[in-house]
C-alpha cells in the first residue's frame, strides 16, 4: 500500500537543521503516524512521502515555506510587564501559550526590559530549512472515524 490521500502512514524520522544540529528525532520512540491529507504533518515533508510504503527510505530537504515558514517581524512585539498577571516571574526562554485570532498560539519571551517584555510568536522553527531522514514503517487505510476526525487513533495517534 502506498502513502497516499485517506491513508495512514507510520515513519520513523530524524530531523536537523541544514548545518546537521538535531532537531527531533523518533528514535528510542514510538513511530510517528499521520493521516495523509490533513495537514498532520509539514506540507514538504508530506509531498516527499507520497506514493511511498514501508520499506522504504526517504532523504529530504525542505525549506521554510514548505516547513513551519518564514521568519516575521510582526510577530515580534513588546508588551507591559502588567500583561503577564499572575506570573512572579518574567525571564527570557519562557514560553506561553496566547490566544489568537488563528487559535492559540505559543509565544516565547525573548527579553524583559524594565517594565516592557520582548515576545516572539514565531514557530521556534520559522526560518529554518529542515534536513529530514524517514524510514516509512507501515501504511495502512483510515478508518471512517480517523477520516472524520483528521487524525489518527491509536498507536502514535490520538487515544480518546
Ligand atoms: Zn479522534
Amino acid at each position: 500500500m502506498q502513502i497516499e490521500k485517506d491513508k495512514v502512514a507510520l515513519i520513523d524520522y530524524t530531523v536537523k537543521t541544514t548545518e546537521g544540529q538535531l532537531v527531533d528525532t523518533s528514535e528510542g520512540n514510538e513511530p510517528l503516524a499521520f493521516l495523509c491529507g490533513f495537514n498532520n504533518i509539514i506540507p514538504g515533508l508530506e509531498s516527499a512521502l507520497m506514493g511511498k510504503q514501508a520499506g522504504d527510505q526517504v532523504s529530504v530537504e525542505v525549506q521554510p515555506e514548505d516547513a513551519y515558514g518564514q521568519r516575521r517581524d510582526e510577530m515580534v512585539k513588546e508588551v507591559p510587564l502588567t500583561a503577564f498577571q499572575g506570573v512572579e516571574k518574567i525571564e527570557a526562554g519562557m514560553q506561553f501559550q496566547a490566544e489568537s485570532p488563528n487559535g492559540p498560539q505559543l509565544i516565547m519571551v525573548t527579553q524583559v526590559d524594565g517594565d516592557m517584555v520582548t515576545v516572539d510568536g514565531n514557530h521556534p522553527l520559522a526560518g529554518i530549512a529542515l534536513s529530514f531522514d524517514v524510514t516509512v514503517k507501515e501504511v495502512r487505510a483510515a478508518s471512517a472515524e480517523e477520516l472524520a476526525h483528521g487524525h489518527i487513533h491509536g498507536v502514535g495517534g490520538h487515544h480518546h
